[in-house]
C-alpha cells in the first residue's frame, strides 16, 4: 500500500495539522490481545512513542501535553522539567 493510499484510507488531519487515525482505538489494535497487528511495520510515529528524543520546544509541546494523559513516562519527564525550571527560578 502506498503512503498516499494509507493516508486516504486510515488517517485524517486534525486542526493542529497532525495526522490522526480515523478510528479510536487504532484500527490495528487487536482488542483481544491488546497487541498491535502491524507491529513490524507500524508507523514511525508509533515506533517513536513517547517521543522523548525530540526537543521539548514550542513546536512539539502540544504533543507532550496530549501524551501526559496517556503516558506515565511523559508525565514524569514533564514533571522533572518543571521541577528543574522551578529550582532555577527559586
Ligand atoms: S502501535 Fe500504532 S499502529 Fe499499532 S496499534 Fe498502536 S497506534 Fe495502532
Amino acid at each position: 500500500m502506498s503512503q498516499r493510499a494509507f493516508r486516504e484510507k486510515w488517517l485524517y488531519k486534525d486542526k493542529t495539522g497532525d495526522w490522526m487515525n480515523v478510528k479510536q482505538p487504532c484500527q490495528f489494535l487487536d482488542l483481544k490481545t491488546n497487541m498491535c497487528n502491524i507491529y513490524a511495520v507500524r508507523p514511525r510515529d508509533c515506533a517513536g512513542f513517547p517521543h522523548h528524543h525530540k526537543r521539548m520546544d514550542a513546536g512539539y509541546m502540544h504533543m507532550y501535553k496530549q501524551n501526559i494523559e496517556y503516558c506515565p513516562a511523559t508525565y514524569r519527564m514533564v514533571e522533572g522539567v518543571m521541577e528543574r525550571l522551578a529550582n532555577r527560578e527559586g
